[in-house]
Formats: C-alpha cells, structure tokens, sequence
C-alpha cells in the first residue's frame, strides 16, 4: 500500500503517520527527517538544504526527487510506504507519478489533513521532537512524561531551528504558494482523501482510518 500525506506543517502528518506505519507495517518515509539527519552528520546534502530550511523554504526539487526515488528503491519500502513531507511541489508530484508509473505501482491514496493556520502556529511552536526516535511531542496536548525526555528511549528532547514564529509563518505563506495546487493535482486523479485534523490524536487516527477503509 502506498500513501502520501499533505497538509500544512504541524497538521500531524509525523503524529499519524506512525500510526498507520505501525498498524500496516510499511515504513514512514519523512523528508524532513532524512533532511535532518544529513544536516546533523554535516554531509554536503545537509549543507546546502540547511541554508533554505533555516529560511522555511523548500530544498530544490532535483535534490528531493534524487533522494526520494532512492529511499524508495530500500528493501523495507517493495510493501508500501507513507510519505510524509514528499512531495511538497507539483514537479515533485510529476516525478513521482513517473517513478511509481514505471513500476507499475501507482499511489492508493493522497491523504490530506485539514488544520487553520492558528492550530498550525500552536502546534509547531508547542512540538519538541526526539532525535532518536522522531517521535513527537507536544508541550500543551502531548507532553512527555518525565519533563524533557523521550517517553520511549530517554533521549533529551529538542527544538527545531525552523520552530519559531518568523520561520513557522514563512513555512505556511510556502506551503500556500507550492505546496497547495497539489491538492487540484491529486482531486483530479481521484486519490485524494480529506481528514478534518483539528481533533485529539486518536480521533484524528480514526477519522485517517475511515477516510482509507476501502483501500486498507
Ligand atoms: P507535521 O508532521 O504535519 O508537521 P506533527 O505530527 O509533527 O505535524 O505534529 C505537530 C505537533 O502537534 C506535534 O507537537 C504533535 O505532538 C502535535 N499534534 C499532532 N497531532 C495533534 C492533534 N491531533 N492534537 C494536538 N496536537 C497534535
Ligand atoms: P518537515 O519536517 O516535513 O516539516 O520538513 C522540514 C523542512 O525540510 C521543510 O520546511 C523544507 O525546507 C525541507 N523539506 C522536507 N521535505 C521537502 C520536500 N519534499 N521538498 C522540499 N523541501 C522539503
């Protein structure tokens, strides 16, 4: 089974789609996460995407296309996939629709998750995020248990550099500009699938699984 996930950042893409990667068994691929990662070890991909995510402005297409079609060739994705974060731009869309063309396995479905901007702002302000895990918390709706430690591994949790209010708005004016025609893109290949996200995580989990009940 293979999914994307749209929705503004903060609409809980990362928070859901641990769910359903837990529920199907197919991995969670999160752009943002590989991207952070590369910015972590100082590889040259990190070098460069830094400069544009500190900005909250998207890394060039080529570069996303490139690592993308190669997490997808891992062995752990032949099953399915949620991709969460990819694609962000319609030339990503198109570059995907190829790679998936080719092998004969088209999407299922586009899910997007629908939040207004202030939740967004609150969400993203209020989230710290586990770097070992990527498990993420929420110091109003989901705070970790022992203060600033990871519930499951113990790890201090941590800020992302592109989490204050400056940064956050710029991501959602992004989003607007490149990110939201693909919701005409997908609409008119019938995959797409609206869930009303502005809701506890758990009925937002079986909002998601009711919206894909004729694909699970
Ligand atoms: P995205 O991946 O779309 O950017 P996240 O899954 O990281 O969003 O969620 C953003 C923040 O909001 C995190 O701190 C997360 O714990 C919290 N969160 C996610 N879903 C909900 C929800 N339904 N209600 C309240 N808080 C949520
Ligand atoms: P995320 O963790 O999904 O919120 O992504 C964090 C940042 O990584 C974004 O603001 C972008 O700078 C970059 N990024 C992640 N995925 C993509 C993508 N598909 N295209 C371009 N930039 C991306």
């Amino acid at each position: 089974m293979r999914f994307v996930f749209l929705g503004l950042p903060g609409a809980g893409k990362g928070t859901q789609a641990r769910v359903l990667s837990e529920r199907l068994g197919i991995p969670q691929i999160s752009t943002g996460d590989t991207l952070r990662e590369a910015v972590q070890e100082g590889t040259a991909l990190g070098i460069e995407a830094r400069t544009f995510m500190d900005r909250g402005e998207y890394v060039p297409d080529g570069i996303m296309v490139r690592m993308v079609d190669e997490r997808l060739h891992d062995a752990d994705a032949s099953k399915g996939f949620i991709l969460d974060g990819f694609q962000r731009t319609v030339p990503q869309a198109r570059a995907l629709e190829e790679v998936l063309g080719q092998a004969g396995t088209p999407l299922d479905a586009v899910v997007q998750f629908l939040i207004g901007d202030v939740t967004a702002i609150r969400r993203i302000i209020g989230r710290s995020t586990c770097p070992a895990c990527k498990r993420t918390y929420h110091q109003e709706w989901s705070p970790p248990a022992d203060d600033s430690l990871c519930d499951a591994d113990g790890t201090p949790l941590e800020k992302r550099s592109d989490e204050d209010a400056l940064t956050v708005k710029r991501r959602l004016a992004v989003y607007r500009e490149q990110t939201q025609p693909l919701e005409a893109f997908y609409a008119e290949r019938d995959v797409l699938r609206a869930v009303d996200a502005e809701a506890p995580v758990a009925v937002v989990s079986a909002r998601m699984f009711d919206a894909l009940r004729d694909v699970l």
